[in-house]
């Protein structure tokens, strides 16, 4: 098989969590089997060897896991991105709408420089609201997203489609229709 189809095989699907009607694509098969894991994190690398970034930054939280190996095996930095109140240096913040309420997250005002090529990774992109804040805050600090990526795209929600047409290219292994 693929190794997109490989990877869709390894996702675990649970109904109804963590709300009713809900369908949520649980990638942690994919990091508890050390092959599959290696796989995942290899087609992130393939995709950014000859295209290297300056600092990869991961969103809190599942792109923490994904953010570190691939920054550690590019032989770069990487940077969190996380939910407010986590991080205690100075820091810029972003407030985004949720389907109930609102989400602020933060970056550490050094995390990157101005002109710094950035890879913005996380494990899903639904209705692109998160990876959006992301993007905003490393720009807020001059740095440029060169890709945002992620294993999972549920485009039927039009988060890619909104965050391509903010500017920012995409690469995902998995789609959900
Ligand atoms: P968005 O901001 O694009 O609407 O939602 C994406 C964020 O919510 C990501 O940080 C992701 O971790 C989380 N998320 C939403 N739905 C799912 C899901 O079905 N599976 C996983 N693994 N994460 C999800």
């Amino acid at each position: 098989p693929s190794v997109n189809d490989y990877l869709r095989h390894h996702i675990r699907t649970v109904p109804d969590w963590p709300a009713p009607g809900v369908q949520f694509r649980d990638i942690t098969p994919l990091l508890q089997n050390p092959k599959v894991f290696r796989v995942l994190i290899d087609a992130f690398v393939h995709r950014y060897m000859d295209r290297r970034p300056d600092v990869v930054a991961g969103l809190d939280a599942r792109g923490f896991i994904l953010g570190a190996v691939v920054a550690y095996e590019l032989n770069v930095g990487f940077v969190p991105i996380r939910k407010k109140g986590k991080l205690p240096f100075t820091t810029v913040e972003e407030t985004y709408e949720l389907e109930y309420g609102s989400a602020t997250v933060e970056l550490h005002t050094d995390a990157v420089r101005a002109g710094d090529r950035v890879l913005l990774i996380d494990d899903l992109i639904a209705t692109g609201g998160t990876m959006m804040a992301g993007k905003k805050l490393l720009e807020k600090l001059g740095a440029v997203v060169i890709e945002g990526a992620a294993i999972v795209d549920l485009p039927e929600l039009g988060g890619s489609a909104r965050l391509r047409a903010s500017g920012l290219p995409l690469f995902t292994l998995v789609d959900y229709a």
